[in-house]
């Protein structure tokens, strides 16, 4: 907890009871969503809105403490995991997500055929298919 404010505090966010909580979370529950969240917290006994850990779950991305990331036809997940351009493999089936290391380790690791003086920053890749449990159902 200690470690999470100080991170917070290097990252020029306020220390709050709402973001160390979110935090906490994401620590047990990486690529979680903000329901996810919501809900974890509420087991936890911490009452909030889900408005309310959209906006944490807002400020701690633009901060840069966590990363936000969008597979499709799926809400937004959250990860503590930032700075390593790692990728995700997302079950079509469950929606399970697993990270996936990225072999460069920064970004961009990839460069298409970008349109004339299109400058890449980044390539974010998602892999889909099917987990190991969907694929070989028991
Ligand atoms: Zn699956
Ligand atoms: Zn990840």
């Amino acid at each position: 907890m200690t470690e999470d404010a100080d991170l917070l505090r290097a990252r020029g966010l306020r220390v709050t009871q709402g973001r160390l909580a979110v935090l906490g979370v994401l620590e047990r529950l990486p690529h979680a969503d903000a329901d996810d969240v919501h809900r974890a917290l509420g087991a936890s006994g911490v009452d909030t809105s889900v408005q309310a850990v959209h906006n944490v779950l807002a400020d701690l991305t633009a901060a840069g403490v966590v990363r936000r990331f969008e597979p499709a036809r799926s809400p937004a997940r959250y990860e503590r995991r930032v700075g390593d351009n790692h990728h995700h493999a997302v079950c079509a089936s469950c929606g399970r997500v697993d990270d996936v290391d990225c072999v460069v380790g920064e970004a961009p690791c990839m460069h298409a055929d970008a349109p004339a003086g299109f400058e890449v920053q980044a390539a974010e890749v998602t892999f889909v298919g099917l987990c190991a449990d969907c694929a070989n159902p028991a």
